[in-house]
């Protein structure tokens, strides 16, 4: 695929001064990032104005599930421009309807009833809203290593590091540790081991917290941004048991680990669990239009039968992010894109990605599936001391930043955060591409090594 666009250094200076003067960047120093001036994306790449293109390894955020400008999405998005830009949340819309019907058939379970949001913070917040007024009570447990979202109660349910600034320590959010056998919490040496400690010590930290003040655990099932950690098998059920015996309500996260990226419409369904309620975003609609939602059971969207339910958004349900909704799952229905990310992930990422470890080493690890994966990078593969340490800026984050400029000068675009990498690219990667995006990684990863 080639750039559509001739190479323009001079409108890319353009673009960049205009950042530099008017937009303030997330999770940034302003004065210490130099944005890379984006002139347009197809499929799997993305390409900048002096002709440098890119295959994208990290999907945008992890959401551009079906890769950038499907054909069909950006045309239903047209015609739904043309039809009906927009209408209020309070009416219903056929658009906005068959996206939560769409939505309802491939959740697990009973999650039958869809509240939209624009984005995966807010369903996290709306999701622990309806625990504590469903239950009554006002705690939330929530794990370390994990991501929810930049909002309030989002922020500090999240465990990485990235929360200090803003942690306010919401009242009544309580962590604890979730199971991570490469890093246990617990000296675990085998999978089994970690599951039971695991489930131990959420027990204790109930039993201490007081089951009876206890509204919710929210879990992402495969957590993803604090590095692709895929639970022990009986986990996740064995979380859903004691959320069952305490009356607690189960929240799985899986803004970034559902819609087809581990290879399975929501990664709960490798697990064989449901939970009470379930957040999604990204991948919904590809990201095309601002999308998220919490997938509600029939027993909790019946306690808001007759009561109301104290919360909404403006843009709720916005027609044309529900218009990318039903196309973008269409187009995954229509060209096997799940079954696509799990073959993938099983006979190109996977075999790559482990080949790539054994020859590296500053690979300490590799976690994942389907479309879902992580390299941990260490500087030592025995003592797996983190190639740079957690919260790594300037020069201590050397090494990550001499790896994620290997990658680009390879015309990858690597998903870099602390000290991993994760291959996430869209869901629907060719071969070819995923065998490109190993090549690249496998010169990066040699620079990494310089620094085990
Ligand atoms: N939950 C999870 C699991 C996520 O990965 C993210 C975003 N990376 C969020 C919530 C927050 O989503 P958003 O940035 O759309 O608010």
């Amino acid at each position: 695929m080639t750039p559509h666009v001739e190479p323009d250094p001079q409108a890319g200076a353009a673009v960049k001064a205009a950042d530099r003067a008017h937009v303030f960047h997330s999770w940034s120093a302003q004065g210490l990032i130099d944005p890379l001036a984006v002139a347009g994306a197809e499929g799997s790449y993305f390409w900048d104005y002096d002709g440098n293109r890119y295959l994208d390894f990290t999907s945008g955020l992890v959401y551009t599930n079906i890769g950038y400008q499907h054909p069909r999405v950006v045309a239903a998005i047209q015609e739904q421009a043309a039809k009906l830009t927009t209408f209020a949340p309070a009416f219903a819309i056929d658009v906005r309807s068959e996206a939560a019907r769409l939505i309802a058939e491939r959740t697990p379970g009973d999650l039958n009833k869809i509240f939209f949001t624009n984005g995966g913070a807010e369903a996290v917040e709306n999701a622990v809203r309806m625990a504590r007024l469903h239950t009554g009570r006002h705690k939330v447990l929530s794990a370390f290593r994990s991501y929810h979202g930049a909002t309030s109660t989002a922020i500090n349910l999240t465990g990485d590091p990235r929360r200090w600034a803003s942690d306010t320590g919401t009242a009544g959010v309580v962590r604890f540790w979730a199971p991570f056998l490469y890093r246990s919490a617990f000296y675990a040496e085998t999978e089994q081991q970690e599951c039971e400690r695991a489930l131990q010590h959420l027990e204790d930290t109930i039993a201490f917290e007081g089951p009876q003040n206890i509204a919710a655990i929210v879990l992402e099932t495969v957590p993803g941004t604090a590095g692709i950690m895929t639970p022990p098998p009986g986990y996740l059920a064995g979380v859903r048991a004691i959320c069952d015996a305490y009356g607690i309500v189960f929240v799985l996260d899986e803004v970034m680990a559902g819609f087809g990226r581990t290879g399975t419409w929501f990664a709960a369904e490798h697990f064989d669990v449901v939970p009470d309620l379930m957040t999604f975003a990204k991948g919904v609609n590809s990201g095309y239009v601002p999308l998220g939602g919490v997938a509600i059971s029939e027993e909790i969207a019946a306690t808001f039968e007759t009561r109301p339910y104290p919360g909404g958004l403006t843009y709720s349900g916005h027609p044309l992010a529900c218009a990318a909704a039903v196309a973008t799952i269409q187009v995954m229905e229509d060209e096997k894109v799940v079954e696509h990310a799990a073959r993938i992930g099983e006979t190109v990422l996977g075999p790559g990605l482990r080949e790539l470890a054994e020859r590296h080493p500053s690979v300490g690890e590799v976690r994942g599936m389907g479309a879902f994966w992580a390299l941990d990078l260490v500087k030592n593969k025995e003592t797996r001391e983190p190639l740079v340490p957690y919260n790594a800026s300037g020069a201590a984050n050397a090494p990550m930043a001499a790896f994620g400029a290997a990658a680009k000068k390879h015309g990858l675009w690597p998903f870099i955060n602390m000290n991993r990498t994760h291959a996430v690219p869209a869901c629907n990667v060719s071969e070819a591409e995923a065998k490109e995006g190993l090549a690249a990684l496998d010169a990066a990863l040699s620079v990494a090594d310089e620094h085990t």
